[in-house]
């Protein structure tokens, strides 16, 4: 059975890296009729922030991705939340100890700090607490047991370290990079269980996923120098491992280095999904939900972020179609791009093929802000003449605000260039036509007028059709032009045209 978890830490809200995270393992249960599984990972309590497990929650679920077993929905597998397992990880760090495969630590920050410096005075590059030094430093493996037992007794402080063994090969098969091999010496003998009596993120991490019964890890590149503790924590409790994926990292649009908020910050594009409000300095920052981006788009959008489905298809417009093309074996090894000109791609293509009537409560909802009435039919309307034209629903009113609000002022280019007498002359007369015309117009009768009006004079339609939307719109270009003509009506026409030609 297909069982996998997205295990975020609550030390911030979530970034489009851990959305991407959360999507794959998410796709994968799907495609496979499995679990997905939220496990919060908070036993690092320094790390802690408010509001951060609310927020991943509110950000999958804005996301369409839908947890099956775990924090907030529940499962037999439970608690969810590592914070409330501690007895559980020091059951079974009690075994590593009572089996020699970790040890008791006694050094002070102070001792480590200065193992450190001995060790890069030596010019040894990546100092190690390792099986190597382990030897001078203060633990059960190099002090007398007595002296443990007294220390331990009279409650000195004291973390528990795996104990890696010296010069072996730890080798692992990663669905997409192959056979992983790294020798032990290049590995530290790992704290498991720190001074405060909770577990590090590798023992806690090992034991649930196996008491989960996850069958496969499917988490970011940036865990792949993890893996090999892993493997050996699982090899050291006689458990079978489950399969391991890292997926490719974010890499900024031109490929130099990660993507970082900072990145986001200066080219103006998100990187959260929602907004988040830093609960120290009380700063906001934009998500991708309130820059007007639709959920199942940024989906689409990211889904491409590191895998394809080999042919060329894009545009997935539901989960279950993009789960159905998704595969681990697709999942390409090379850092993913992060263009965000791509996405607003995508937010066009979802925007357009939302019906008029869903679009409309985007209107609605910033009209009824600007307190404009409009009825739905109207409001249907201008969607239908603006969803071609529009990236986010917000701009529904602000590239629509000419269907409520006469033009102020003209587009100067256009004015020079097609404001001629001719199409002065032209469209008087069309306004008087349009005014003896009986009852409302439609975009039919809006261009037969206008053109049993043009033959009248003699005039071809390309040489005044600018200066007509210019006269009701302000600008050159713009919807369709009989439509909107329709939705503006006969009087708002006759109005605009009278006040441009004055
Ligand atoms: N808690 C880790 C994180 O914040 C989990 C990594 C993993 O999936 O093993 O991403």
């Amino acid at each position: 059975e297909v069982r996998v978890r997205f295990a975020p830490s609550p030390t911030g809200p979530l970034h489009i890296g851990g959305v991407r995270t959360a999507l794959y393992n998410y796709l994968f249960a799907k495609k496979n009729n499995g679990k997905f599984i939220l496990r919060i990972e908070d036993t690092d309590q320094s790390r802690f922030v408010p509001g951060a497990e609310e927020y991943i929650i509110e950000a999958l679920n804005w996301c369409g991705i839908k947890v099956d077993e775990g924090q907030g929905v529940g499962g037999e597998y439970g608690p969810y939340r590592q914070s409330e397992r501690p007895e559980i990880y020091r059951e079974h760090v009690q075994k590593l100890i009572d089996e020699g495969k970790a040890y008791y630590a006694f050094d002070t920050a102070e001792e480590l700090e200065e193992m450190r410096e001995r060790l890069t005075a030596a010019r040894i590059a990546h100092p190690k607490y390792n099986v190597i030094t382990r030897m001078t430093m203060k633990n059960s493996l190099t002090l007398p047991r007595e002296e443990v037992e007294q220390r331990l007794a009279s409650g000195a402080p004291y973390v528990i370290r795996l104990k890696v063994p010296k010069k072996e090969d730890v080798r692992f098969h990663d669905e997409v990079r192959g056979w992983v091999v790294i020798n032990t010496s290049e590995l530290d003998d790992k704290v498991l269980l720190k001074s405060d009596g909770l577990p590090t993120y590798h023992l806690a991490n090992i034991v649930d996923d196996h008491l989960m019964n996850i069958s496969h890890v499917i988490r970011g590149e940036e865990w792949l120098p993890s893996a090999p503790i892993h493997v050996l924590l699982y090899e050291y409790f006689g458990w079978e491992p489950p399969k391991f994926c890292h997926l490719p990292l974010l890499l900024k649009k031109d490929g130099n280095g990660k993507l970082s908020k900072r990145d986001g910050d200066k080219h103006g594009f998100p990187v959260f999904p929602l907004e988040w409000k830093d609960p120290q300095s009380g700063n906001i920052t934009m998500g991708f939900r309130e820059q007007g981006y639709l959920p199942d788009a940024l989906v689409n959008f990211i889904s491409l972020l590191g895998w394809n489905p080999g042919d060329n298809s894009e545009l997935y417009f539901n989960m279950e179609d993009l789960a159905n093309a998704f595969s681990l074996d697709r999942i390409i090894k090379a850092g993913a791009k992060f263009d965000i000109e791509k996405g607003q791609w995508f937010n066009e293509q979802y925007i357009k093929r939302k019906s008029n009537a869903e679009l409309s409560k985007y209107l609605l909802k910033s009209l009824a802000e600007q307190n404009i009435e409009c009825d739905q039919e109207k409001a249907e309307k201008i969607c239908e003449a603006l969803k071609e034209r529009v990236t986010f629903p917000q701009e529904l009113w602000t590239k629509g605000q000419y269907f409520f609000i006469a033009p102020q002022e003209y587009d100067e280019k256009v004015v020079k260039k097609k404001w001629t007498q001719e199409a002065v002359d032209l469209l008087s007369a069309y306004s008087e036509a349009l005014k003896a015309h009986e009852g409302a117009i439609d975009r039919d009768s809006a261009h037969s007028i206008l053109n049993d009006t043009l033959e009248k004079m003699g005039i071809k339609m390309g040489r005044v059709m600018q200066a007509l939307r210019l006269a009701v719109s302000g600008s050159g270009a713009g919807a369709d032009l009989m439509l909107t003509l329709e939705i503006l009506g006969k009087e708002t026409i006759s109005q605009r045209i009278e006040t441009a030609i004055e």
